[in-house]
């Protein structure tokens, strides 16, 4: 597949905020040019999918490789979206690097002779990890045409509630008219802060993926899944890593237990967090570094020679420009848009979800939810009322432990079911795997069930500690089934592992 020209993310690499603004600009002033010709009708479809990321291609390929329906995707970007490009895959495979390195040095402690002749060469596996992507979106493609789903490279435009217009590679416009429009374009980083200046000059998650070599000096600011995963991955692979939060700790939108427990591995893995900080100001010197300028709990500082600032402050859904206002779309203050239980806009025949709906932002939220839509709109009658249930959700993040979750945390479920009607199962200890090795290499497991009622319905699972992320789905299949505690007791354990002690809690 071609790179997208003037639009393509790859090639205005630096940002993707910066691109999407660029890209927005771009189209926008292609659009206000023509703002009242529409360029006329050169193709028609039963199923428009705008957004060939995670929850468009499931729904798209559904619709038409299941059950023949007529169906176009159409993609600004490359084929994958975020999850693909700029988001879980990369990604992964970054922490994969940071894992091995992690395990380079354990494999010592049990007797193995590593010796590291070279520095880890960044460069070379950034190479691969991008081929490795390209391999991938050729794959979308292939699959996409196995499916019979018409495949448009172009940024859609809404212009009513069942007419598109499409800003082509080469600039052209077409438009598409479509029985049903599934909107599905998910998000971009949150723009830079404005308040801060100079702060332009740091870049976003879609610019970490376009490091080339391994920096010596980070500074991310943010408290999420992508700047605990990132500043996780750099102090794993040696870079002295600053982590900007905005309170006490990070991830709080998980378990305290989770919050606390994280945040003090961090500070015990060397990670240089900045608590209760802010920025002030960012500066370029001769050299190329960055002096950032910030307070945080200990008063004002600065750092000097940091080779890449990262903001990681959240995501922003990419509706803007996308013309809802011509459809009559429902978008909230911050531009996601409103979709019911069945991704259903207030517009009859517009569809929405995955990201750009701003609830549940995981790949394969959006891929269940665009295969339930294609199941309820094109299925035999058994699937009419197919959608996503969003409860208990399984969720990891890539962090140093990695972290789990599923259901509510604590504070939610006191809330929900009051303290007293609650019972919490709490364990801490170290994993076996490290054993052979010296205590300052030992990292904490920590788990607990939080259990609801008589029967002790378990209601939330939290869990942090060496192999998480494998760990969890399968409780995330017991707790869909409503399992309680007992269920839990009734299955034998599988020794010696660490995942025994959630069916041994006592
Ligand atoms: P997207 O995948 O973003 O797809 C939207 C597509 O629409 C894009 O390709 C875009 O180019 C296209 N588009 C936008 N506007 C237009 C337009 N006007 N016309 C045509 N095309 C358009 N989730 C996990 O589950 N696990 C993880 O480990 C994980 N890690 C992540 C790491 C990072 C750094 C990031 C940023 C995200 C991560 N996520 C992870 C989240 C996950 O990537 C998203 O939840 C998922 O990609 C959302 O899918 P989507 O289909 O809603 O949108
Ligand atoms: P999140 O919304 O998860 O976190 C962003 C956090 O940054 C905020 O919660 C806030 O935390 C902090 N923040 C916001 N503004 C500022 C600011 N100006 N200065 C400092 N800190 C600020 O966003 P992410 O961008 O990390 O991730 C987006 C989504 O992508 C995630 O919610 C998740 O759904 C998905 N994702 C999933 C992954 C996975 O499954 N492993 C990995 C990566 C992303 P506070 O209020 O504490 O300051």
């Amino acid at each position: 597949m071609q790179a997208f020209g003037v639009f393509s993310r790859v090639s205005l690499a630096s940002t993707r905020s910066r691109t999407a603004t660029l890209r927005i600009s771009s189209i926008s002033r292609q659009f206000s040019s023509t703002s009242r010709i529409m360029a006329p009708i050169s193709k028609e479809t039963d199923y428009l999918v705008i957004g060939g990321g995670s929850g468009g291609l499931a729904s798209a390929r559904m619709a038409a490789g299941k059950f023949g329906t007529k169906a176009m995707i159409i993609e600004g970007g490359r084929l994958g979206g975020t999850c693909v490009n700029v988001g879980c895959v990369p990604k992964k495979v970054t922490f994969n690097a940071a894992m091995l390195a992690e395990m380079m040095h354990d494999a010592k402690a049990y007797g193995f002779n590593v010796e590291e002749t070279k520095p880890f060469d960044f460069t070379s596996f950034k190479r691969k990890r991008d081929a490795y992507i390209k391999r991938l979106n050729g794959i979308y493609e292939r699959n996409l045409n196995n499916d019979k789903v018409e495949y448009v490279r172009g940024w859609a435009k809404l212009r009513s509630k069942n007419e598109v217009e499409v800003t082509m590679e080469d600039g052209t416009k077409e438009t598409v008219r479509a029985k049903k429009i599934l909107v599905a374009v998910g998000g971009n980083p949150t723009a830079y802060p404005s308040d801060i200046p100079g702060a332009d000059l740091g870049t976003n998650s879609d610019g970490f993926f376009d490091i080339e070599t391994l920096p010596k000096k980070v500074a991310i600011v943010g408290a999420g899944y992508i700047a605990v995963e990132f500043a996780g991955m750099f102090n794993a692979l040696g870079t002295e890593t600053h982590l900007f939060i905005r309170h006490q700790t990070f991830l709080r939108t998980f378990d305290p237990m989770i919050q606390e427990g994280v945040t003090n591995e961090y500070e015990r893995l060397g990670v240089h967090l900045h608590k209760d900080s802010k920025q002030t100001k960012v500066e370029k010197d001769s050299n190329g570094k960055l002096s950032f300028h910030y307070s945080d709990s200990n008063g004002e500082g600065k750092l000097d020679g940091v080779d890449h600032l990262i903001w990681a402050i959240g995501r922003t859904p990419a509706t803007k420009d996308l013309g809802l206002e011509n459809a009559g779309v429902k978008a909230d203050e911050k531009g996601h848009i409103v979709a019911d239980d069945y991704q259903n806009t207030n517009v009859e025949n517009i569809y929405a979800l995955g990201d750009v709906c701003g609830k549940a932002e995981l790949t394969p939220v959006a891929i269940a939810a665009g295969r339930r839509l294609a199941e309820r709109l094109f299925g035999p009658e058994q699937f009419r009322t197919a959608h996503l249930d969003y409860s208990n959700v399984p969720s990891v993040v890539f962090s140093h432990p990695e972290v789990g979750s599923i259901g509510l945390t604590e504070p939610q479920a006191e809330e929900k079911y009051g303290k007293e009607n609650l019972k919490i199962y709490k364990t801490s200890f170290t994993a076996m795997y490290y054993a052979m090795m010296e205590p300052e290499d030992k990292a904490p497991t920590k788990y607990k069930l939080i259990c609801a009622g008589p029967e002790e319905k378990v209601v939330g699972l939290h869990i942090m500690g060496l192999g998480s992320g494998e760990m969890l789905q399968g409780f995330g299949v017991a707790m869909k089934m409503g399992a309680t505690k007992k269920d839990f007791d009734s299955c034998v354990a599988i020794h010696p592992t660490s995942a025994e002690e959630l069916v041994t809690l006592k």
